[in-house]
């Protein structure tokens, strides 16, 4: 791997630029490696971050609590049982914004054309800046990993490709303080033996499609004509199909606020099987979508719906009759994949994805029964949220879970910026400017 680029050393060569060049900047362990720069007393020991006072499930483990077999998802009983050293720690979401958006603002000095991922990696497009760095991407990682550490004290993984797939991937091989390249020349060779779902988007559920079809590795994917995908997924499955050859077509989308797809998630209380909190849950996570969207005054129409039952997830596509971004319609979804795929099983988290938002009012909702149009109720549901916080007013039956600190989302805010960070997350934060009144509601 390392011939390509050591030969181009020396040569200024025009022939040594890739067509594209990617890298994805992961932080390690980065909620963790925030709390021990803060706290020398929690240097190279073993710390589980929980979400809130009562949080009782780690959201980010430290490297020296990974041998124990703790990462994100892990209860703090079962941590503590595994390694009575753990430290835990409450998350302090403010703080981590802060430090997200000072390394984001210096990775803006390596390329401007950066795309702010999630809170704690960004993808930056190097192809205008090959020359800038004598086309060596090497140069471009210990430069990118130099950047960070100097704006904050953390480490990072890098992984360099020529697309956005392939580069995410790469970021992931060798954590800590890893810098994986993928010359584009071998991206697909390096590919072909993974399972799909080792690629950034592709779940169990889009996976088991390809499975129909014969296809379990991305090498596999080359045996199906894209028309395959493109039929069930539309412009998504044109993508995978592309994608899992390493030929991801993606740009690093450099627009601070627009997204492409948003989620969010919740690990829910043990042995839920209560039908009547998971509807609360789903709930609370259907509006919490719909207010993204309708912020971004945006509508979707697919949605990936999911519950991890004991023996994994399950998941589906459901698609609501126009786009939306009314809490209910979304709910309704909900509630339609429950009726089909949940059967009383213990159920451990739920998740809802939204794929491909458009802009609100692009069609005029002419067939929209008016029976459940929410939007008056929305807005001033909204105004009042915007003034008051996330959540002062929602709906009745999310009371039955106020007592649940909030999970932080994965989709984080594009922007970069402490404020973006708070407003999309309800619930008491430590740390936090807001506190909501979902969680003091009895
Ligand atoms: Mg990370």
């Amino acid at each position: 791997m390392q011939r390509q680029y050591t030969v181009r050393m020396n040569s200024n060569d025009i022939t040594g630029a890739w067509r594209r060049m990617i890298a994805l900047v992961d932080m390690d362990a980065f909620f963790a490696s925030v709390e021990q720069l803060d706290n020398p007393r929690l240097q190279g020991r073993p710390v589980g971050v929980v979400n809130g006072e009562q949080g009782s499930t780690i959201i980010a483990a430290s490297y020296e609590a990974r041998p124990f077999g703790i990462r994100t998802g892990t209860r703090w009983a079962e941590a503590r049982q595994r390694c009575p050293d753990c430290v835990r720690i409450v998350a302090r979401p403010a703080r981590y914004a802060e430090v997200s958006t000072r390394i984001m603002a210096a990775l803006h000095d390596v390329s401007p054309d950066i795309e702010v991922f999630s809170i704690d990696e960004a993808f930056l497009d190097l192809t205008s800046c090959q020359r800038y760095y004598r086309y060596r991407p090497e140069h471009v990682g210990t430069l990118i990993q130099q950047t960070v550490y100097e704006a904050s004290g953390l480490a990072c993984s890098v992984g360099i490709s020529g697309d956005k797939t392939t580069a995410k991937w790469a970021a992931r091989q060798q954590k800590p303080r890893g810098m994986t390249i993928v010359p584009p020349e071998e991206a697909e060779a390096t590919l072909a033996p993974l399972a799909l779902t080792e690629l950034c988007g592709i779940g169990p559920g889009i996976a088991e499609f390809f499975a129909e079809y014969g296809v379990f590795t991305c090498g596999d994917m080359k045996k199906i004509p894209i028309s395959v995908p493109a039929r069930r997924f539309g412009n998504l499955g044109r993508r995978l199909w592309l994608m899992a050859q390493a030929r991801d077509p993606a740009a690093v989308d450099t627009r601070q606020h627009e997204q492409k797809s948003m989620s969010h998630g919740k690990i829910l209380p043990p042995q839920t099987r209560n039908p009547a909190i998971l509807h609360t849950y789903y709930l609370h996570l259907a509006e919490k979508m719909a207010i993204r969207l309708r912020r971004n005054d945006q509508v979707i129409r697919d949605f990936h719906i999911g519950l991890r039952a004991p023996e994994g997830w399950r998941q589906a596509w459901m698609q609501s009759e126009q786009p939306t971004n009314d809490g209910l319609a979304i709910f309704q979804l909900c509630k339609r994949f429950l009726r089909q795929h949940w059967f009383g099983e213990v159920v451990q988290q739920v998740h809802i994805h939204g794929n491909t938002p458009a802009p609100a009012g692009a069609q005029p909702d002419f067939f929209a029964g008016t029976s459940d149009d929410n939007s008056g109720s929305n807005q001033v549901m909204d105004n009042i949220n915007e003034q008051f916080g996330a959540f002062t007013l929602h709906r009745g039956l999310m009371n039955a879970q106020a007592q649940n600190a909030p999970i932080i989302s994965p989709a984080w805010a594009r922007n970069g910026t402490a404020s973006g960070f708070l407003s999309i997350t309800p619930g008491v934060m430590t740390g936090g400017t807001r506190k909501s009144k979902i969680t003091s509601t009895k």
